[in-house]
């Protein structure tokens, strides 16, 4: 009996429409939904302007379609839509291979006033827009931790795994680089929402 019950709550409170209950979160955490999208927990930001960095409605993201962020995101809501629908359905779909599903995100970066790759002179970063995230990791309902900079070079069915992350977010975000693109990038995924007019940028 128990153990259905158990089953029950579950099934009512693990999003799997992408759409976690609010009740299912801890109220201490204060959190709401963003950006009007059930799928978007955190708390809103004031107005950032620095120069030329800046959001103009950002959201303080901890939660995508029920996985959590190890600390919360700055973006700008059209990133965090992004995030939440391609964590929602692709990026869950590239590690159904392990039988398991993506419970959190680790985040290295989300809004910072930069340049691209911090290095003086060059253009400005996406991130410096709301426009952009650094994942370093995935964890799983299970336990793995799928890690780029540990496994992306890996055979294997992890190395699979996030090699088909970084590959499933090539299209919902326009631009997605990692270990394959530069030195820069041999621990994180960088995924942004900045938009070519020759297509998405993914390396
Ligand atoms: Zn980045």
């Amino acid at each position: 009996m128990r153990f259905s019950h158990l089953a029950l709550l579950l099934l009512a409170t693990c999003g799997r429409s992408g759409a976690p209950d609010l009740a299912a979160y801890p109220a201490e955490e204060g959190l709401t939904r963003l950006c009007n999208n059930p799928a978007i927990l955190g708390e809103t930001v004031a107005p950032i302007s620095n120069g030329a960095c800046g959001i103009e409605a950002p959201v303080a993201v901890r939660y995508v379609s029920g996985v959590r962020l190890s600390t919360p995101a700055t973006l700008n809501c059209r990133t965090a839509n992004t995030l939440a629908d391609w964590v929602a359905n692709d990026a869950q779909n590239a590690v159904k291979k392990l039988h398991s599903r993506i419970t959190g995100l680790r985040v290295l970066a989300s809004y910072a006033c930069r340049t691209r790759n911090s290095r003086p002179g060059a253009r400005l970063s996406e991130h410096a827009l709301g426009n952009a995230i650094d994942i370093g990791a995935f964890t799983l309902a299970n336990g793995v931790v799928l890690s780029v900079e540990e496994d992306f070079r890996k055979p294997g069915k992890e190395g699979k795994a996030i090699r088909a992350l970084h590959e499933s977010a090539c299209g919902p975000f326009g631009t997605v680089l990692g270990p394959d693109s530069d030195r820069y990038h041999y621990n994180h995924f960088h995924l942004d929402t900045a938009e070519y007019r020759s297509g998405a940028y993914c390396r």
